[in-house]
């Protein structure tokens, strides 16, 4: 497969290529695009067979669950069973922005992308390419680190092209990603928070709100 890269103004997207991007990710695509934290691998989340292929490409064990980028705070009510003050909370403060939370799921979501879980992680970026993108495709993305797995997490597009060059159908170059690191990930479904993976946001700041 032959992967097109093009170049987006991630100070303002040209809406025409965003649109060339939304389409494949429509057609059951994959397109690699740059967020706040890293470079993201996005697929239409309701797209099974698309879903099958990040986890083909990336090499990645199918019991590791992929988390769902939101354009809209309003769509993680379609895609969360229990929405809790926390989370309200959390999603006020930190969104858009590096934080992933983990709810319950509903049952739109389909099983493969939890890795059978019956939670589902879920973020909206803080970043003008990836939330263009989002909302052209219409659909919630799909979305892990653009890399294979083991490697480490890309924060510019020679580095997605270094893993997934001929794998995947699009890279969007979009500059260097502003905070480099992967996002934290908040764990609500349980009685306590539990921050299951540590990242730009800090506990201090979670505990705080
Ligand atoms: P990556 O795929 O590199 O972007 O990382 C996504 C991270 O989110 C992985 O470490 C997953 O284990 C974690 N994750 C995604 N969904 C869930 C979930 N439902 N419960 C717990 N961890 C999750
Ligand atoms: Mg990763």
């Amino acid at each position: 497969m032959k992967t097109k890269i093009i170049k987006i103004n991630p100070n303002k997207p040209e809406i025409s290529k965003i649109k060339t991007a939304a389409k494949i990710l429509k057609q059951g695509g994959l397109v690699a695009f740059p967020t706040d934290t890293v470079y993201g691998l996005g697929a239409d989340a309701f797209n099974v067979y698309a879903v099958k292929k990040i986890f083909q490409v990336k090499k990645r064990l199918t019991n590791k669950p992929l988390i769902i980028l939101i354009a809209n705070k309003k769509t993680v009510y379609k895609l969360a069973k229990n929405v809790s003050i926390n989370a309200k909370k959390l999603i006020n403060k930190f969104w858009p922005g590096p934080l992933t939370i983990v709810f319950k799921k509903s049952k739109i979501v389909p099983e493969i992308i939890t890795g059978n879980l019956d939670t589902v992680g879920i973020r909206m970026p803080d970043n003008k390419i990836a939330l263009n993108l989002i909302k052209e495709a219409k659909t919630p993305i799909v979305t892990t680190s653009a890399n294979i797995s083991g490697k480490l997490s890309p924060t510019c597009s020679r580095h997605v092209k270094q893993n997934l060059n001929g794998k995947i159908d699009m890279i969007i170059d979009g500059g260097k990603t502003k905070i480099g690191v992967a996002s934290t990930i908040v764990d609500l479904t349980k009685n306590i928070p539990i921050l299951l993976r540590p990242g730009s946001i800090t506990l201090k700041q979670l505990k705080k709100i």
